[in-house]
């Protein structure tokens, strides 16, 4: 079972039509993901992590959302000619995907309880009414919550509690892959500490893979196996955890991602973040799309796009430093 491929994504493109743009959200994506295994997903706000998601759910949103190239293929399946009817069947039981914002994620009306049900009954795992019941309490224990509270509504918790709530429901049909879209950001640091701790045990125990999306570069060391570095939609840099985090050699963005971090030891007045903004995706820049921000740019990063370089044997970064018998090496 180990090693075995689960997700493999093949030169994804995704796109959101609006009435006055074309905004491309992700831009020639390739990744894959081995079974029990979880990869970090980095980058800043509007990177396409959370469209990357959705692409492999198939819930990008109706109309706008388009997924115009490429190929998701999960356990053997390939996503994209599902029919609807077959996505349902995937979506919950062997697709789970926690949100950022677990408010949103419940619905304030039915008790926790009965939310955590219905996923089961739905996927038709449980036979009888008991059964879904005694699952329910066990998924309340699993992620360290009283069974009791069952038949409270999700107003009744706190915001970590919720999160949990969430967990439990993601987790209730030990689906094989978990998307979690930055999963404590709307929680307190401490609660985060918990809910990640949780989620490292629970992914130990019903090896699940995982992709967690982030910013925070603190949780990728945390919690996963292998990262992948997002920019304007691409992915720039990717490999094993120790690549990113030991390895000598970075991709120009992955170093001023670094390079923002507080270090506790260095006295500084100020943080050192990386200049610029990200492209806007409905316009983004010809040849390499962090060229108008990068301080090794060379006139061929203007015009052309850069080819992924492996630089390790899991190890790959897309810049033409790299590739350039006269680039350095930043
Ligand atoms: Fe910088 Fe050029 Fe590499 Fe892009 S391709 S990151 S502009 S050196």
């Amino acid at each position: 079972m180990k090693n075995e491929k689960l997700l493999e994504i093949k030169d994804l493109y995704a796109q959101y039509n609006t009435d006055e743009d074309i905004v491309y959200a992700v831009n020639d994506l390739s990744l894959s993901l081995d079974r029990g295994r979880t990869l970090g997903l980095v980058g800043e706000t509007g990177a396409g992590k959370t469209t990357t998601c959705l692409s492999i759910l198939r819930l990008l949103p109706e109309r706008i959302g388009e997924i115009s190239k490429g190929e998701i293929i999960f356990d053997g399946m390939d996503i994209l000619s599902l029919s609807e009817d077959e996505m349902r069947k995937i979506r919950g039981k062997d697709i789970a995907m926690i949100f950022q914002d677990p408010l949103s994620s419940l619905n304030p009306v039915y008790t926790i309880g009965m939310q955590i049900g219905e996923v089961l009954k739905y996927h038709g795992i449980y036979k009888d009414d008991q059964a879904i019941e005694n699952r329910v309490e066990e998924m309340l224990d699993l992620v360290g919550l009283p069974k009791e509270r069952k038949n409270d509504y999700p107003h009744q918790f706190s915001g970590g509690m919720k999160q949990r709530v969430v967990i439990a429901m993601a987790l209730a049909c030990e689906p094989k892959l978990l998307l979690a879209d930055e999963p404590t950001t709307a929680l307190d640091v401490t609660i985060q500490a918990q809910v990640l701790k949780l989620m490292n045990e629970l992914k130990e125990r019903l090896q699940t893979a995982m992709i967690l999306v982030t910013h925070d570069l603190g949780i990728v060391a945390e919690i996963c196996d292998d990262v992948a570095v997002m920019y304007a939609g691409s992915i720039i840099e990717k490999g094993r955890i120790e690549d990113i985090f030991e390895g000598q050699v970075h991709h120009p963005y992955t170093v001023g991602l670094f390079a923002s971090i507080p270090n506790l030891k260095v006295k500084t007045r100020r943080l050192s973040p990386i200049d610029g903004l990200m492209p806007d995706p409905a316009d983004l820049p010809k040849g390499c799309t962090f060229n108008p921000r990068c301080p090794h740019r060379m006139e061929v990063c203007k015009t052309e796009e850069p080819p992924c370089v492996m630089i390790g044997e899991e190890h790959m970064v897309k810049c033409h430093l790299f590739a350039s018998k006269e680039g350095g090496r930043p």
